[in-house]
This record gives C-alpha cells, structure tokens and sequence, in this order.
C-alpha cells in the first residue's frame, strides 16, 4: 500500500501534524481508527495547501470526541447529525466523522445512515478525487487508501461521480462538481456530465437550507463566476431557480464585482443576479433559498437603489444632496451591484458618487459647535445640522470657516458670539 506520509509532511504545517497525531491516540484508547479523508487527501496529493481537516472514524464512540478536544486543549463547538463534531483546538477546525455506510430513500432526501467500514464511507463520497484516505494510526500513519484508483482522475484531472445515481441521489453534487472543475482546473469526466445534465430536475427534490449552503458556496469561491457559467452550461443554474440567468450583461457586471475588493462578496453577487428579476421573482428565490436576513435585504434593496435614482423628479440634474437623501441608508452590495449592473450609464455615475463620495461627507460643526456658535437648544440644531450637511454635499461650503458664517447666516447671529475653534 502506497504511503504518503512525506506528502502530508510537506503539505501539512507542524500543528496541524501534532494534532493528526494526537487524535490517532486517542482514537486507538477508545479502539477506534482515524482517517484523514476526503478534500485534506485530495489537496494534499495535489501539493495545495490543506486548511481544513476531515477524520474519519471508523467505531465512533459519544466519549471520543471530547477526549481528542481534551487532549488538544480544544472544545467540541458542534455536533450535527451522523455523528458528525466540529472542534476548534488552537484556532484550527477539525471534523470528527463517523466512518458510514448510507442509502437514500428518495432523491433529493437525506440518507439513511449506518457506522460503516473505511471502505464503505469512501464509496458514498461525491467524487473519486473525494474518494482517498489516509490512515492516521500509529504503525500504518500515511498509508494511503484509494480502492477506486482515484489517483488517476487527480492526475488527469477529472471530476466523476463514483456511480450512475449519485447526482439523482443527491443533486447539490451538481453544484459541487462545477465548484471542484473549476476551481482546481479540471474537466467533467464525459459520462459524469452525461449524468449531470440529465439530473439537473433533480435539484428541485433539495431543501431550501440545502441548496443554499452550496450555492453560498459557489459564490465563496476565488472563481465563482466561472462556475456560475459552468452551471448555465449544464442547464443547472436554471433549474436552482427559472430566472437565474447570465446575461452576457451580467456575466460582465459578475467579473467588475470579482475584481472589486468589496469585502462581502456573495451579497454583491446576489444583488447582480437578481438585479433583471422582476419583484415576484426575487421573493421566489429569497425564499427557494431560505436567504438570511441580510441577504433578503441585499436582493430586496437591488431594484429600490435603482429606482431610487433613475427617478428623476428633478427633471435635470440630480442635485447631490438629492443623491444622498435617496439612498442614504441602503444596503452597500444592493447600491454597488446596481451600479455595476448599470455600466456606464448616469445611473451608475450617481450611485457610484454616493458610494465613494457622498455617504463620506459629514459637517465639520457638531451640535455642540452650534450651541456654543448661539444656537437656542431644541429642534433648530438638528435642523442646522441638516442643513449644513446638504450645503457641504452640494459644495456651496467647504470649511468649517464656512459652515460657521453659514450657520449665523441662517440664524442671524453676531459674529462676537463666536466661541468655537475656526481653523
Ligand atoms: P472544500 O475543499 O471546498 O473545503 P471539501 O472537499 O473538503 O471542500 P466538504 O464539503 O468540506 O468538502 O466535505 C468533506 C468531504 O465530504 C468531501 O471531500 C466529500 O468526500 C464528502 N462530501 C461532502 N458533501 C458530499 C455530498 N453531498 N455527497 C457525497 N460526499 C460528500
């Protein structure tokens, strides 16, 4: 049997190492075996750093969880269903496992689940490159377990389902083999896309939460509209909602987005794949996908930032304070993926001197700057305030001198009452 424990010494850093250890002997006290599976494997062999760590349990006991937590100095943070815990142990993310065998029903339901060999857990992964183990036991650390020659795909870089059902068993494989393809630079095996396009009606048998976790994931990752396209191609992007679509318009507006370094990107994302949706489709995906609040708003403020702004009641020239007064307040991703779905347009001109100017302007007077200036207490200093924030935004003032003779113009006050700072 192949080992690569060289590999795993090279691709892992020493604490992550000590931790693999450290979990084996626990594991061997409760005469249980631990394997470091799936994405870790794969990564490792593919020489990519690994960042999060998958084991394997074959003879999970409720104890072995918190004995390994104990034993690393860390805490178990989760335990999700078949036997599944997360630990955090000097900031580093481990899952706990169970080694299973699992059945579906139905598609599209969630397997019935059984402790299993380290065999039968590798067959019901998603893909071969998914399908490795590495044995973390003292005696056998490193020995590879691949029974399905999965080595070969990784070489050849080929994403393939491990059987004819498994994206009709459980379709959110759809979305994760366009998410491997493209972000390791790999090719749909042809009779894997085969399968894939026929399964995409499949999607609709996927909860809610389901289908949302994995589509947040795509548009986690570093290439995520690439495999947006992906998923148009294969015909799956329609079947997680009709009226997802990429326009060569939006792909475009997609690719600014990427490069753009806004911090909350899948929000940006949301807003201009929804940005062309009429409101009744939009409430249809926000609830398909079961968006969090935040998301809700992001999706839901898109359409209002654009109205907001192409209504011009004005008639000419929107005045920047009136700029500022319609969308003060707004979602950030909702203003920007309108802006960057509008192009060039005045639209975007406006919605854009917001974002990077306007929303940044403040008065240099505080209340207290007013009071001490001879502004009676009451409703007229936030009035003033107000006033001197729309004079700044539309650059009839510009220094607090200004605001200054501003503020005792409108109030009619002597210029010896002064008494606040004038530089
Ligand atoms: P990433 O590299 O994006 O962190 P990963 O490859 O580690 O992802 P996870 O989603 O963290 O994948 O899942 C861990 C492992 O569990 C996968 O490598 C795969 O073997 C298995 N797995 C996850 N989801 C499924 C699924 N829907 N069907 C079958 N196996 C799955």
């Amino acid at each position: 049997m192949k080992n690569i424990a060289a590999t795993l010494e090279a691709q892992l850093d020493n604490l992550s190492l000590c931790q693999l250890r450290g979990i084996a002997a626990v594991a061997e006290v409760h005469g249980a075996r631990t394997y470091l599976a799936g994405g870790a494997v794969r990564d490792a062999l593919l020489g990519l750093q690994v960042s999060d760590v998958d084991i394997a349990v074959v003879g999970m006991t409720s104890e072995l969880p918190i004995g390994v937590a104990q034993a690393l100095n860390g805490r178990v943070v989760a335990r999700s269903q078949f036997n599944t815990f997360s630990l955090i142990a000097s900031g580093r993310h481990i899952d706990l496992t169970m080694a299973r065998c699992e059945t579906y029903a139905h598609s599209g339901a969630l397997p019935t689940v059984l402790p299993g060999t380290i065999r039968q857990d590798l067959a019901r992964r998603d893909f071969t490159i998914n399908a490795m183990a590495v044995s973390l036991s003292t005696g056998s650390f490193g020995e590879l377990i691949d029974l399905l020659n999965c080595q070969s795909d990784l070489k050849t870089g080929m994403v393939r389902v491990l059987h004819d059902d498994s994206f009709k068993d459980d379709a959110t494989r759809i979305l994760r083999a366009a998410r491997y393809a493209v972000r390791l630079g790999f090719t749909l095996e042809a009779h894997t896309e085969h399968l894939l396009r026929g399964a995409v009606s499949y999607l609709d048998t996927i909860s809610p939460a389901r289908l949302r976790d994995e589509f947040m994931r795509v548009l986690q990752e570093g290439r995520a509209v690439s495999i947006l396209e992906m998923l148009q191609c294969l015909g799956a992007l329609r079947s997680i909602h009709p009226a997802l679509a990429l326009s060569p318009q939006t792909s475009d507006a997609l690719r600014r987005a990427a490069q753009s370094d806004y911090a909350e990107m899948p929000a940006l994302f949301l807003s201009i794949l929804t940005y062309s949706m009429t409101e009744s489709e939009k409430a249809n995906l926000v609830e398909r996908l079961q968006l969090n609040s935040r998301l809700r708003q992001t999706v839901q403020s898109t359409g209002l930032a654009r109205s907001l702004v192409q209504d011009d009641r004005s008639g000419g020239d929107v005045r920047r304070s009136e700029i500022y007064r319609r969308l003060k307040g707004l979602d950030e991703a909702a203003i920007l993926g309108c802006a960057l779905s509008e192009g060039d347009s005045v639209m975007a001109q406006r919605l854009m001197l917001y974002l990077n100017e306007l929303r940044h302007i403040t008065p240099a007077l505080k209340g207290t700057d007013l009071l001490a200036l001879g502004v009676p207490q009451g409703p007229e200093v936030g009035a003033l305030l107000d006033d001197l924030l729309e004079a700044r935004l539309d650059g009839k003032i510009e220094t607090r001198q200004d605001e200054i003779s501003f503020v005792r113009a409108q109030c009619n006050l002597p210029a010896s009452k002064e008494t606040c700072r004038t530089s």
